[in-house]
């Protein structure tokens, strides 16, 4: 699940993000309303996290301009501002819930947990190659009848790969999304990652579902 936090303040986006990535969300940030509006438009993420008082276009406008836009990613607003008009406005803006400042992140959790499960509920939650099985909502990963434990890097390029069955995805890309735009290109993290999985998933399995395609990237497929 991939997460786009649209906040000002660093010390927030901070604080939310370690919390969401121990919890093997995918997330990335941004700090005004215009970048915001421009990558909720231009990249899938499955909820914003979006503060209302934002530099260049505020929480309500960014809600209002892209759900006009026809994007309907859940949306849970968190303010400092908590008054019921604020609340009512935000609403009726286009958001799905919202969070007053300050908040615990246990709050947070349970209420981007219950949001994504009701975006997912027409969805299956549920991602299968062969017969590895992928829960999404509980991030649970299995092979067969075995329960694999993942760390929360592992589980986000696997989800990735799996979202995007039998798609070849170069190295910069899987990076970008799994690690995130702080990231060295010079390093060789998503080869040593791929190495991880593999022995997580395919070791001890005839059938392989990782496969490397050289000079282009990795995939995952039956
Ligand atoms: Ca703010």
């Amino acid at each position: 699940m991939r997460i786009l936090i649209i906040e000002d303040e660093q010390k927030i986006i901070n604080f939310i993000k370690k919390g969401l990535e121990a919890e093997y969300y995918t997330v990335d940030f941004v700090l005004d309303g215009e970048d915001g509006y421009f990558k909720a438009l231009n990249e899938r993420y499955d909820l914003i996290l979006l503060d209302v008082m934002l530099p260049k276009m505020n929480g309500f406008e960014l809600t209002k301009k892209i759900r006009e836009r026809g994007v309907k990613t859940p949306i849970l607003m968190l303010t400092a501002r908590d008054t019921v008009e604020d609340k009512v406005k935000g609403l009726n803006a286009g958001a799905d819930d919202y969070l007053p400042k300050p908040f615990s992140f246990d709050e947070l959790l349970a209420r981007t947990r219950a949001l994504l499960r009701r975006a997912t509920t027409e969805k299956s939650n549920i991602i299968k190659i062969f017969d590895l099985k992928i829960d999404t909502a509980s991030h649970e990963v299995a092979r067969g009848n075995q329960k694999i434990n993942m760390t929360s890097r592992e589980y986000a390029l696997l989800e990735y790969l799996a979202r995007n069955k039998n798609m070849v995805l170069s190295r910069t890309r899987i990076a970008q999304h799994v690690w995130g735009y702080d990231f060295d290109t010079q390093t060789n993290i998503v080869d040593v990652y791929i190495r991880y999985l593999r022995k997580k998933i395919d070791e001890g399995f005839d059938k392989k579902l990782i496969q490397t395609v050289r000079g282009a990237g990795y995939k995952i497929g039956e």
